[in-house]
């Protein structure tokens, strides 16, 4: 068996840290593990497994953080993305598949009547914030206390790099607390556009929280008072937990979502869609990019979101989850070892107990690594519909030995 090495990956990233700022950006840069450790660069991908520069092979947790749902590689969303790519990709106009995705979203998200596309998660959070402000005429967004919508100014955490203009208007609230919410939106009466929301509290490094019962409810029945809208950004948990979006899921009744990861298993594209209520406030600016209207990953798209609901990836991902969180909860209790597991069973997170700076993660990370396993210490992790019992067993295999060395 080859021995676990990883002198190629760390060598490549020192070469990097020279010419990009940090190597490269994001939870998965090496120095959020413990440094030297965890792979770096990666060759080659299929299923739920990855090959890195060193040839180590590895069961993968991560997803490309969310993007990968069905399985790297899926067949069915590989030919659709190669028979457009054949045809016609980045072209002048909207390909025909354009057209074909933006009327198969609005058939299939409920309560949603048109869509609009764009790359990222980033594009589509702060695109809703706009048609927001259009249609009420008012600047105030509420947004959960940390929450990720991307690396946009008006959702970044505070720097020298942001005028703080740039972030005026923005309030926080914390997830889960509705007297929290009524106060923000007392003080900031009548200025207020939005809210936005995140299906669950996914933040890095802390317990993944789910939405009390009746919390979306009563945040609808504040803002329907208050005149305000209701975002959902569903770019991370989307096509996990319900084939039709988080929404559906939970019951929320949100008045723009936004979509992106999942819904094209790794090809870049992100939507946000809207009540037709908001048709004409989004119809009043500009919003737009070079490769918007690329037709590789609108054909991904579609051929992804059909094997999500043909395939019952969504309840396969629920059952493997559920392996696995009760295997590494089981072996961490066999082995007197304190941890938390919190989150959706698809998008779980483990947290170790007395572990203030994540030395107990990252050593479990960096154990996990070595043996086969890609885990993150601080952000949520991902199952796709590649895993398999088998995967699961093995990981469970896995985290017992860690388990045992921790
Ligand atoms: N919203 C959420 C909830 C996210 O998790 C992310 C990405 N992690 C974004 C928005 C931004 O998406 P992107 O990285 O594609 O710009």
């Amino acid at each position: 068996m080859k021995e676990y090495s990883l002198t190629r990956s760390y060598e490549m990233f020192s070469r990097a840290e020279q010419i990009v700022p940090h190597g490269y950006q994001g939870p998965q840069n090496p120095r959020f593990y413990d440094f030297g450790h965890a792979p770096v660069f990666l060759k080659r991908g299929e299923g739920c497994h990855v090959w890195d520069v060193d040839g180590n092979e590895y069961i993968d947790y991560l997803c490309a953080l969310g993007a990968i749902v069905l399985g790297m590689r899926h067949p069915v969303v590989e030919e659709a993305a190669r028979k457009q790519s054949e045809t016609g990709d980045c072209m002048t106009f909207p390909s025909d598949k354009w057209l074909e995705l933006a009327e198969y979203m609005v058939n299939r998200i409920p309560k949603m009547d048109w869509a609009i596309f764009a790359k990222n998660g980033s594009d589509v959070t702060s695109y809703l914030t706009q048609v927001a402000r259009a249609h009420t005429g008012k600047p105030g967004i509420v947004m959960i206390h940390h929450a990720y919508h991307g690396f946009h100014f008006w959702c970044s955490s505070p720097a020298s790099s942001i005028p703080p203009e740039y972030q005026s208007h923005i309030y926080p609230f914390h997830f889960n607390d509705i007297e929290d919410f009524e106060k923000v939106v007392q003080d900031h009466k009548g200025q207020l556009a939005a809210v936005m929301l995140t299906p669950v509290r996914h933040d890095i490094a802390s317990d993944q929280e789910l939405p009390e019962p009746g919390f979306f409810n009563k945040i609808r029945e504040i803002c329907d008072k208050e005149g305000m809208l209701l975002l959902l950004d569903d770019v991370r948990c989307g096509f996990r937990y319900h084939e039709n979006g988080s929404a559906e899921y939970f019951g929320v009744d949100a008045d723009m979502i936004a979509f992106g990861k999942a819904m094209s298993n790794g090809y870049p594209i992100s939507v946000a869609m809207g009540k037709k209520k908001l048709m004409d406030a989004a119809r009043t600016f500009l919003f737009i990019g070079t490769h918007f209207y690329s037709a590789a990953p609108m054909a991904a798209s579609l051929a992804c979101l059909k094997e999500i609901k043909a395939s019952g990836a969504v309840a396969h991902m629920l059952q493997m989850g559920e392996l696995l969180r009760k295997g590494i909860l089981d072996s961490a209790k066999a082995h007197g070892i304190g941890v938390r597991y919190s989150g959706h069973p698809t998008m779980p997170l483990l947290m170790f107990e007395d572990d203030p700076l994540f030395a107990k993660a990252k050593r479990f990370c960096a154990l996990a690594a070595e043996r086969g396993v890609i885990f993150h210490p601080i952000h949520n992790w991902f199952l796709s519909a590649a895993h398999k019992k088998k995967d699961i067993e093995k990981t469970i295999g896995v985290c017992d030995e860690c388990f045992k060395m921790l």
